[in-house]
């Protein structure tokens, strides 16, 4: 087999036990190892030039006439040393969904491979692998949301090749102890994907400083939470270069718009309002989970590391509608494992969230 090593991380530092990447290698579909993928116009011609005549765009300048980099390559200039990676090592998509959907498209067969989920959690693992045609595998979190390792490691198959986690965790709020994701890691020998949606808002460094001993790790981050960018619809994924480029190979030519690409790049170049508003948020949880506690209808406020809060309530469902009769909508995750009578509440501004309890205390 054929495999690029030019970026390959320093093997010297990886454990041991750490999978090899031929041994990732053979747990990518057949069709998608050797795929070749679509070559652009300006995946052919990079030189210099004046006149483009060869994509067959519009001539006339509007500002959009042409196609954008299908590489991201200023984007990922930009993130690489923000988070201590390589370019190499930067997967863009449009939304960590399509990281989601392209990575299991990458490593399960339909009909016969398997991924690993942990309800109750984000619900697009479940969705993307059924869209595939692959089966999933469930290991419920424990009553207080933490990984049972031990227990996740059995319900492996001969035919599982991703687990997917969550941490902070949707919809329960908390980060997985890293001891439990380091035993998954080291235990299981597929892809782990650790989805980091919500980790500008944990007490915790992410798991990218991490990729350098676990090749099969992959770590989703998204500009759609903390960074306050959910319309621009861009997701990343870091994992060794290898799986990234898998990934690359998969995705539609030009899966971020130019629009998305020029604003994410300035906003990360002014990143100084990002930590503002995060510690903000941050605030606002904690005030609001205080004032939730006092609530006669609130049963529980868990802890939470995210920018939202997973609150038991006496009679979830009911709250609920009386919320919504008067305009205040939050999610009622009453039906999921482990949540009964919860109500998910996104942490908003401050005078939404005395809104949101002033309502609540007229119920
Ligand atoms: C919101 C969310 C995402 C989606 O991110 P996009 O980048 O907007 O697609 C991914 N994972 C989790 C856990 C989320 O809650």
């Amino acid at each position: 087999m054929d495999i690029d090593r030019r970026f390959a991380f320093d093997y010297n530092k990886m454990p041991d036990d750490s999978m090899t990447i031929e041994e990732i290698a053979a747990l990518v579909r057949p069709n998608v190892l050797k795929l070749s993928p679509y070559s652009s116009a300006r995946d052919e011609f990079k030189g210099e030039a004046h006149i483009f005549l060869d994509a067959n765009e519009n001539p006339f300048d509007s500002g959009l006439n042409r196609y954008p980099d299908p590489h991201q390559t200023i984007l990922k200039g930009l993130l690489a040393p923000r988070k201590g990676v390589a370019s190499e090592s930067i997967f863009l998509g449009n939304g960590s969904d399509e990281a989601i959907d392209l990575l299991i498209r990458t490593f399960c067969i339909p009909g016969k491979n398997e991924i690993l989920i942990t309800p109750p959690t984000y619900g697009m693992y479940k969705v993307s692998a059924d869209i595939n045609d692959v089966k999933i595998v469930e290991c419920s979190l424990t009553e207080s949301f933490e990984l049972d390792a031990e227990q996740l490691l059995k319900k492996v198959g001969s035919n599982t090749r991703i687990i997917f986690l969550c941490s902070p965790n949707n919809p329960s709020g908390n980060l997985l102890s890293n001891k439990q994701l380091e035993l998954v890691l080291t235990g299981f020998q597929g892809i782990v994907v650790i989805d980091e949606a919500y980790i500008d808002f944990a007490g915790r460094p992410s798991w990218i400083s991490r990729l350098k001993e676990f090749p099969n790790l992959v770590v989703l981050q998204t500009l759609s939470k903390a960074w306050g960018l959910a319309n621009l619809r861009v997701g990343m994924a870091f994992a060794h270069p290898f799986i990234v480029g898998l990934l690359n190979k998969m995705k539609p030519p030009y899966n971020i718009n130019g629009v998305s690409q020029r604003l994410a790049a300035e906003a990360l170049e002014s990143d100084d309002k990002l930590s503002d508003i995060v510690k903000v948020i941050i605030h606002e949880r904690s005030l609001l989970s205080a004032e939730l506690q006092l609530l006669p209808n609130v049963v529980k406020v868990y802890p939470s590391d995210a920018n939202f809060l997973l609150v038991k309530m006496k009679a979830a469902h009911s709250v609920y509608s009386a919320l919504l009769a008067k305009g205040v909508v939050v999610r009622d995750r009453s039906n999921v494992r482990l949540c009964d009578d919860c109500l998910r509440i996104t942490v908003g501004t401050s005078s939404e969230n005395k809104e949101l309890l002033s309502t609540l205390r007229t119920l």
